[in-house]
């Protein structure tokens, strides 16, 4: 399996865009065999370059996250990077899962602080734990052998009231700890996207890949609710389309992908390194895109 690092480098001397799914373990047999019996068949056809699984704030969550990763390796060879995260561990416990994903053949890691749990209030570090991400960016980088992404947010975290700047530079600081490059969180205005890359790669001087991350949308009420919990913003405009189409999922859908098209399609043109799709463990809107712009 290739270090994602690797990757990026690659793909840039051959001027294409790489191309990740994320998926995050289900919690049933039946969400299981949908996603290794569907759900990732069908995203392979569209030749992907690695995807990444998510990690919840639960134990057994967690060992979901590596398990899934080593099979999605083993079973359909693809580089797969298991995200990680600070909750709810004590720095002894992180480095445990750091070895274990080592052993697994794991190479490629996000490292995140987390939410706290429930994704409400204040996040509180665990005694003999982290508080921040850059933390768990030396963390891997003293282990060592991986490469390391970090999350990075177009609009500014929702919980950094120093305004966005100030999050671009801790963004910066995690960078300079070791990280690799940077997955965003989810936006519907590119512009944001292009003020925050402007600002890290002229401003504070970092050239590492900044990848942007897409969710097509799939529905409208639960679109609204990710955005709420993250702090991205949903343009006037959108949010009075999705009011409009209440009555019709399927069109939803469809204007999702429309939707998604569209911004990666300003995105490719200004020359972005990648897209980073979220899946939400479903193909059909991300392979729709992938078609729509002739990446598959
Ligand atoms: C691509 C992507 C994937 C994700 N996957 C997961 C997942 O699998 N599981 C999960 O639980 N969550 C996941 N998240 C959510 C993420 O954990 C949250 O957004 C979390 O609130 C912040 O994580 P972070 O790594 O950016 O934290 P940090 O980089 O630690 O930043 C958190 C906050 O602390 C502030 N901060 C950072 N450094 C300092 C400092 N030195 N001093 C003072 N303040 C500081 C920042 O400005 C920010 O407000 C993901 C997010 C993204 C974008």
């Amino acid at each position: 399996m290739e270090l994602i690092h690797d990757i990026h480098l690659r793909k840039k001397e051959k001027a294409k865009p790489a191309i990740s799914f994320e998926f995050f373990p289900p919690k049933t047999e039946e969400g299981e065999n949908n996603l290794f019996q569907k759900t990732i068949p069908e995203l392979l056809k569209l030749n992907p370059d690695y995807c990444s699984v998510t990690y919840g704030a639960g134990g057994t969550t967690r060992d979901k996250t590596l398990e899934i990763v080593e099979k999605i390796q083993k079973d359909f060879n693809l580089t797969a990077m298991s995200h990680l995260t600070c909750v709810n561990a004590t720095v002894e416990e992180v480095r445990a899962v750091i070895l274990d994903a080592q052993s697994r053949g794991i190479k490629n890691l996000l490292a995140l602080r987390g939410d706290p749990p429930g994704g409400k209030g204040d996040f509180q570090a665990t005694e003999g734990g982290m508080e921040y991400s850059y933390q768990l960016v030396q963390l891997i980088r003293e282990i060592g052998g991986f490469s390391i992404g970090v999350a990075g947010f177009p609009e500014g975290h929702i919980a950094c009231k120093e305004g966005k700047e100030v999050d671009w530079e801790r963004l910066k600081k995690k960078i300079d700890c070791g990280a690799d490059f940077v997955v965003t969180q989810l936006f519907f205005d590119n512009e944001d996207y292009f003020v925050f890359r402007d600002h890290l790669q002229k401003k504070l001087g970092v050239n590492c890949p900044l990848i942007p991350g897409v969710l097509p949308i799939l529905n409208a009420n639960q679109i609204k609710k990710f955005t709420e919990l993250c702090g991205a913003e949903m343009p006037k405009a959108l949010v009075e389309k999705l009011d409009k189409m209440a009555d019709d999922p399927q069109g939803v859908k469809e204007f999702g992908i429309e939707y998604a098209t569209q911004q990666c399609r300003e995105l490719l043109d200004s020359g972005v390194p990648g897209f980073h799709f979220y899946t939400l463990n479903k193909s059909y809107s991300t392979e729709k895109i992938m078609k729509n712009l002739s990446l598959a």
